[in-house]
């Protein structure tokens, strides 16, 4: 008897959805439903300066126009706020963090799902020095009108999974920098810890995502021991990267999913193309997302990121005449 496999799709509506986002999407889709699995779809929007109005709309549209479906949602973060404060409590009364009143900037950089630009490296970021990890909770009161956030104590700090793509992944929370925010200055929940409470609350048993975030993986499993949380199974995909082997930006043309289809490429010109840089194809063709389900298998993804150039653009734009 297999357990019952959900996955998730979960957008950040900080900008349009593009090729690189779709890639995952469709991964992730056919990982559940090839298995018979669901799926939740979660709107992750509660990084609030970064989140652009219409933004959630037009990826639920992007989703659906690639024929990826779902069965519950969907599910709004900022409708969750005092589910995210009650996993935050607990880990106040277990005095495992304390408040930080450190810069800005290194607030902003902590707080946020971190994407790092070389695609698949795991690499070092500057560690916070532990300025203010002598502090207890209740010194909090003492801070008055300062501003601060909440770091979680980055302990343990080895931590590695099995990865469903990339296989025994090791990884060090001090060389990723130290202890990290789990509770913003703005009062909200810091991407790590909602994400953590919302994959657990939700009965995900399946995280599938870009491998720009295998760093964060490392974040989410000492939460998930810290909640008491049996942790799901984490698959990276390398990301898409343009032909200088940076990820997928504006620099590298609009790929934006909107665009593509204004343009008259249609959603299974989309998936022939990302269908086969996954290795379920052997050429780019027009093809559906459903049509794929028999061909999905893990094994076949590259473990390297997918060069998109020109030429494979060109591949899937509508002939004219
Ligand atoms: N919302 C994040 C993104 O769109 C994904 C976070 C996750 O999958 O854990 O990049
Ligand atoms: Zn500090």
């Amino acid at each position: 008897m297999h357990d019952q496999i959900k996955g998730r799709l979960a957008p950040s509506p900080t900008g349009a959805q593009h090729l690189g986002n779709a890639r995952t999407y469709l991964a992730a889709w056919l990982s559940a439903r090839s298995r018979g699995g669901t799926l939740v779809l979660r709107i992750e929007d509660i990084d609030s300066p970064r989140v652009k109005p219409g933004a959630a709309e037009q990826a639920i549209d992007d989703l659906r126009w690639l024929g990826l479906d779902w069965d519950e949602g969907p599910i709004y973060q900022t409708a969750r706020l005092a589910r995210y404060a009650a996993a935050f409590d607990q880990l106040q009364q277990a005095e495992l963090v304390y408040p930080c009143t450190c810069t800005r900037t290194d607030v902003e950089r902590a707080a946020s799902a971190p994407h790092g630009e070389s695609a698949g490296a795991v690499h070092a970021e500057p560690a916070y020095p532990g300025t203010c990890a002598g502090r207890r909770v209740a010194d909090a009161a003492g801070l008055r009108d300062r501003v601060f956030a909440w770091r979680l104590r980055a302990a343990p700090a080895l931590w590695s999974y099995v990865d469903g793509l990339l296989g025994p992944t090791a990884l060090d929370l001090e060389k990723l920098g130290g202890d990290f925010i789990v509770w913003k200055s703005s009062g909200t929940p810091a991407y790590q810890l909602a994400v953590v409470v919302d994959d657990h609350e939700m009965g995900v048993t399946e995280v599938m995502r870009g491998d720009d975030l295998v760093p964060s993986t490392a974040r989410q499993l000492l939460l998930y021991h810290r909640l008491g949380w049996t942790p799901p199974v984490f698959t990276h995909v390398p990301l898409v990267v343009g032909p200088d082997g940076r990820r997928l930006a504006k620099r590298h043309g609009d790929t934006r999913l909107s665009t593509l289809r204004d343009a008259g490429i249609t959603a299974e010109d989309v998936i022939g193309l990302l269908g086969w840089s996954c290795g379920w194809l052997d050429s780019i063709r027009p093809i559906s997302a459903h049509e794929l389900l028999s061909s999905f298998t893990l094994a076949a993804v590259p473990r390297v990121p997918f060069v998109l150039t020109q030429e494979l653009l060109t591949q899937i734009a509508p002939r004219h005449g």
